[in-house]
C-alpha cells in the first residue's frame, strides 16, 4: 500500500542523505513524532551512498570534535538499537607525517585532542610500521594514532537513522520531491511536493534543507543564501589482496591521500589540491545513485605517490574507480542553522566531503536548536549566518571550491589565507594600501591589510608553525602603536543604524549595558541569550534621541542584524545594514591626538572628546565622525568617514602623519594589541556558550536595569558563583607562538584549550586568553596555580592573570 502524503506537519525535512535521516532521527528523539522527511528520489541516491567511511574524531576546535564524538559513540550503539548493520568497526586511525612542519601540525591535533578528551597517542615511525607492515615509512617523520577512530557503511548508516527516526514516528517518504517552500508573513508555511503526476502541499512552520548538493538552487528559490557547490571526489578500490588483514584507517596528508582496508581490498582516496568542479549548469533531474566519468589522468600523481607509499597497490589490480560529487563551502565548514532571511528555514548541509562523520552531531546539534530557540552551544564556526549574500555567485564558487577540496589535506597552517577567488570586497583605501606595501587576508570577502611590507620586501606570506616571515614587520607595528601612532583601516567593520521612536527601548531590551545614554555617548555591550551567553559583542553610540549606530565585527554582521531583526516585537524601530556607507580609518597610539589635530580644527580635548564620546569633525577639507574608542588600549580615534571622502581624508591624514612617525598598521597588529590588553575577539573568546560573567565583562553588564534578554542568567550566576573563568596567559619563554586550541595544564592536568594567542611585542612574549575551571574557588586560589601551555607535546610554564597584563588601570585609553 503506498502511503499517502501528510497535509500538516511539526516540520519537513528535505533530503533523505545522511545528514536529512540524522535530523529527523534526532527531532524525533526530542519527541517531535510528527514531522516528515521527503526524498525525491532513493534514501542515500545523492552523495551518501558512494562516502568511504571514514570516521574521523578529531576536528579544528573543541565543539566541532565534540560533535564528531557523538557522531562516532552514536553509529558504535546504532546497530543495537535499529538492528540494521552500519559496518561500524573501531580500528583505529593513523595520520602520518612527511614533513617536520606536518609533524608539528599533527602533534599540536594531538595536544587539543587530549583537551577534548579523544584518546590519541604520538607514535614513531617505527610503531607506525608494526602496525601497518605495507607501509613505506623511510620518510615518515612522525605519527599520531588514534585507537577509537573508525569506518563504516555510510549508506547503512543512514537507513538506520532512518529507522531509528521511524521508530519514534517520523514519517520518511521516498520518491516524493519538494519544489516549493511557501512563505507568509516572513516565515515558513509550507512546502508544495510533486510524486510522478501527484502534486500536493504539506502546511508546516518549519523545514529543513538537507538536499546536499541541491542545496544552494533550492535556498535560492526563496531568497536564502546558501553557498555551496560541488565537486568530484575520487578515490579507488583495488581487487581483494591476499593476506591483507585489518587495519586502521590512514591518513598521508602531505600526498593529499587516505587509506581505508574494507573486506580484503584497499581503498585509496585523494583530496588533490586542485579540484574539479561539477554542476555548475544544474544537476540532471534524473541524477540517482549516479556516479561521474573516471578521470584516471587527474588522479595518476596520487596513484604514483600511493604505489611508492604502500607498495602492494602496484601490483594489486583496480576492481572500482570511483568519482562521485560531494558539495563543498568557501571556507571548508558546512552550514548549520537558521536562514538569517527567512524564519523557520533550517538547513544542515554543505558537508565538504565529512558529512558522515559530522551528520550524527549535526543533526543532535540542529534538533535541539530547533527545539530550544537557541543553539545548545557555540556552533558559531559552522552556523549559516557566516555566510555573505554574495558567495552565492556561482563564478566566486566554482573558484573557490577548486582549491577548498584540496584543503582538507593540506598544511593547515595558522594565518593560512585562501589563494582563489580574492577581491570581491574592498575598502576605498585599498590601492591605497597595496601602494604603501599591504600585504591582505580575507575575511567575509573583505580584503584587509594584515601587515606592511617594507620597501623591497617580498609581499607574500610565507607559512610555518614558527615565526612567519611577517613577525618582525608586525612588532614595529605594534610598538608604534604603543609608543608613537599607527592607522588601521577598518572599513570591514559591520554597521548598523537603529532608528525609530521606540530604538532606545528595543535596545534596552536586547543589550546588557544601559543604553538611555545622552546623545554622543558611546557604549560598549554584549547582546545576551536567556543563558547569559553572549550572542554579539559591539559598541553602540547614541547618534541622538531616536537613532543609535552599532559597530560589530565585519564577519558576524549578518548574525547581529539576524539577532537584532528576530527580536522586534511591537516596537517601532528601523534596522539597516550600512556597512558600505562609511569608511573607518583608525588612528591609535599615545600620538594619536597630535596627528588629529593637525589634520582636524575641532578639539580633541578630554573636556570635549572624553573616551566613550563621539563628535562630527571637520578632517581634511572632509566631514568625519570622531569616535573616542579603542580596540588596541591606547589613546585613539576610530573615524567614520563617507566612504567617498574616504581617500580624501586617508591622504590627508598620511601628510600630516609624516611629522608624527606615523605607521600604517595591519590586522595581526590590531589583533596582536589587543590581546595584550586582554580584550575579547568574539568566536573564540566569547561566543553564545560563554557567560558573560565567567567572561571577565561583568562590568558591561548593569542588572540594575529591568528586563533585558539574559538578566535572570546573569542573577542566577551571581548567586551560584562562576564555574570557570577568562584567564590572560603570557609564556615565560619568548619564544614559542601561540595561536589558539593549545592545551592549557593548571597543576599538571589540562583544563581546557587557549581560545585565542597572538605575540605581545611589547610584553615579550606569547599572549594567549582561555577558560579556567574555578567552581566555588576565589581569584587568589585561580592565580595560586602554577600554570602551562602544551604546543605540539611540549609544555612551556606560563604567568596567569585575571586583570588586563597591559595597563591593568586603563590609564592609556584616558590620556
Ligand atoms: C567519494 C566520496 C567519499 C566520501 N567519503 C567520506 C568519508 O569517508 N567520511 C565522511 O564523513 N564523508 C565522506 N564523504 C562525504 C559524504 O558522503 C557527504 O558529506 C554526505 O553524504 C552528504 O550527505 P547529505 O545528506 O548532505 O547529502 P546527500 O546524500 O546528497 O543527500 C541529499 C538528498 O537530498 C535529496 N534532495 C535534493 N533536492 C530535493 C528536493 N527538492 N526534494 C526532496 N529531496 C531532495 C537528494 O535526492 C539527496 O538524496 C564522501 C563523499 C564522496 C563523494
Amino acid at each position: 500500500m503506498t502511503k499517502t502524503v501528510p497535509t500538516k506537519a511539526r516540520a519537513v525535512i528535505i533530503g533523505g542523505g545522511v545528514s536529512g535521516c540524522s535530523v529527523a532521527y534526532h527531532l524525533a528523539k526530542l519527541g517531535w513524532t510528527d514531522i516528515v522527511l521527503l526524498e525525491r528520489k532513493q534514501l542515500t541516491s545523492g552523495t551518501t551512498w558512494h562516502a568511504a567511511g571514514l570516521i574521523g574524531q578529531l576536528r579544528a576546535s573543541q565543539n566541532m570534535t565534540r560533535l564528531a564524538k557523538y557522531s562516532a559513540d552514536l553509529y558504535v550503539k546504532l546497530e543495537a538499537e535499529t538492528d540494521v548493520a552500519t559496518g561500524m568497526r573501531q580500528v583505529g586511525s593513523i595520520t602520518v607525517a612527511l614533513t617536520e612542519e606536518r609533524k608539528h601540525e599533527i602533534y599540536r591535533q594531538a595536544s587539543l585532542a587530549r583537551a577534548f578528551d579523544v584518546d590519541v597517542r604520538e607514535i614513531s615511525p617505527r610503531e607506525v610500521k608494526e602496525m601497518y607492515p605495507h607501509l613505506n615509512v623511510s620518510d615518515v617523520v612522525g605519527a599520531v594514532h588514534l585507537p577509537l577512530d573508525g569506518q563504516c557503511d555510510p549508506a547503512n548508516i543512514a537507513m538506520a537513522l532512518a529507522k531509528g527516526a521511524r521508530q519514534r514516528g517520523a514519517t520518511i517518504m521516498e520518491n516524493v520531491k519538494v519544489t516549493k517552500v511557501h512563505t507568509r508573513n516572513g516565515r515558513v508555511s509550507g512546502v508544495s511536493w510533486a510524486q510522478g503526476e501527484d502534486q500536493g502541499t504539506i502546511e508546516t512552520d518549519i523545514v529543513v534543507n538537507c538536499a546536499g548538493m541541491w542545496a544552494r538552487e533550492l535556498g535560492r528559490q526563496n531568497g536564502v543564501t546558501i553557498p555551496l557547490h560541488a565537486c568530484e571526489h575520487f578515490y579507488l578500490v583495488t581487487e581483494p589482496i591476499p593476506g591483507l588483514s585489518r587495519l586502521p584507517v590512514l591518513r598521508v596528508p602531505d600526498e593529499c591521500a587516505y587509506y581505508k582496508e574494507d573486506a580484503g581490498k584497499m581503498m585509496l582516496g585523494a583530496f588533490e589540491p586542485v579540484a574539479k568542479p561539477w554542476g555548475m549548469d544544474g544537476i540532471r533531474e534524473d541524477f540517482c545513485f549516479d556516479q561521474l566519468p573516471e578521470d584516471m589522468e587527474h588522479f595518476e600523481p596520487i596513484l604514483e605517490m600511493g604505489v611508492n607509499r604502500m607498495p602492494m597497490l602496484g601490483t594489486a589490480g583496480i576492481h572500482t574507480f570511483f568519482n562521485g560529487p560531494e558539495s563543498f563551502t568557501p571556507d571548508d565548514r558546512y552550514y548549520l542553522g537558521e536562514a538569517p532571511e527567512l524564519a523557520g528555514y533550517w538547513m544542515a548541509t554543505g558537508y565538504n566531503s565529512i558529512g558522515i562523520v559530522s551528520s550524527g552531531g549535526a543533526g543532535m546539534a540542529l534538533a535541539q536548536w530547533i527545539n530550544d530557540g537557541e543553539a545548545p552551544f557555540d556552533l558559531w564556526e559552522v552556523d549559516i549566518r557566516r555566510a555573505q549574500p554574495f558567495q552565492k555567485n556561482r563564478r566566486y564558487l566554482k573558484e573557490r571550491v577548486s582549491e577548498t577540496l584540496g584543503l582538507l589535506y593540506a598544511d593547515h597552517f595558522p594565518y593560512r589565507q585562501m589563494a582563489t577567488s580574492r577581491g570581491v570586497r574592498r575598502s576605498p583605501l585599498h590601492e591605497h594600501l597595496k601602494a604603501r606595501g599591504a600585504v591582505f587576508g580575507e575575511v567575509a570577502g573583505w580584503e584587509r591589510a594584515n601587515w606592511f611590507a617594507r620597501d623591497g620586501q617580498e609581499r607574500e606570506y610565507r607559512y610555518s608553525w614558527k615565526r612567519q616571515n611577517w613577525f618582525d614587520n608586525q612588532r614595529e607595528e605594534h610598538l608604534a602603536v604603543r609608543n608613537g601612532v599607527g592607522l588601521f583601516d577598518m572599513t570591514s567593520f559591520g554597521k548598523i543604524r537603529v532608528e525609530g521612536r521606540d530604538a532606545c527601548a528595543f535596545l534596552q531590551r536586547l543589550c546588557a549595558n544601559d543604553m538611555d545614554v545622552a546623545p554622543g555617548r558611546i557604549v560598549y555591550t554584549q547582546m545576551l541569550n536567556q543563558r547569559g551567553g553572549i550572542e554579539s559583542d559591539l559598541t553602540v553610540t547614541r547618534l541622538s534621541e531616536t537613532a543609535y549606530f552599532l559597530v560589530v565585527p565585519g564577519a558576524t554582521l549578518r548574525r547581529d542584524l539576524a539577532w537584532l531583526r528576530k527580536h522586534v516585537a511591537d516596537e517601532f524601530v528601523v534596522i539597516t545594514d550600512v556597512t558600505a556607507a562609511e569608511a573607518v580609518i583608525c588612528v591609535m597610539g599615545p600620538e594619536a591626538r597630535k596627528l588629529i589635530q593637525n589634520v582636524s580644527p575641532n578639539d580633541f580635548s578630554n573636556e570635549v572628546n572624553p573616551f566613550g564620546t563621539f563628535q562630527e569633525i571637520e578632517i581634511g577639507m572632509g566631514l568625519a565622525r570622531a569616535h573616542r574608542v579603542t580596540y588596541v588600549g591606547e589613546l585613539g580615534w576610530e573615524l567614520y568617514v563617507s566612504t567617498e571622502q574616504a581617500a580624501h581624508v586617508f591622504e590627508a591624514i598620511a601628510e600630516a602623519g609624516a611629522d608624527v612617525g606615523l605607521k600604517l598598521c595591519g590586522l595581526h597588529t590590531l589583533d596582536s594589541c589587543r590581546i595584550e590588553k586582554a580584550f575579547r575577539h568574539f568566536g573564540h573568546d566569547i561566543t553564545d556558550e560563554d557567560n558573560v560573567l565567567e567572561a571577565g565583562l561583568g562590568f558591561a553588564v548593569k542588572t540594575s536595569k529591568a528586563g533585558f534578554i539574559g538578566r535572570d542568567a546573569v542573577l542566577r550566576k551571581k548567586e551560584a558563583g562562576l564555574s570557570r573563568r577568562l584567564v590572560q596567559f603570557r609564556l615565560k619563554d619568548p619564544q614559542p607562538l601561540l595561536f589558539h586550541n593549545e592545551a592549557i595544564l593548571r597543576d599538571g592536568r589540562i583544563v581546557g584549550p587557549i581560545t585565542s594567542g597572538n605575540y605581545g611585542h611589547h610584553l615579550g612574549g606569547a599572549i594567549g586568553l582561555g577558560y579556567v575551571p574555578c567552581e566555588g574557588e576565589s581569584e587568589a586560589d585561580v592565580l595560586g596555580s602554577s600554570y602551562e601551555v602544551e604546543i605540539a607535546g611540549e609544555r612551556f610554564a606560563a604567568e596567569a592573570s585575571l586583570k588586563p597584563m597591559y595597563d591593568p588601570k586603563a590609564e592609556r585609553v584616558k590620556m
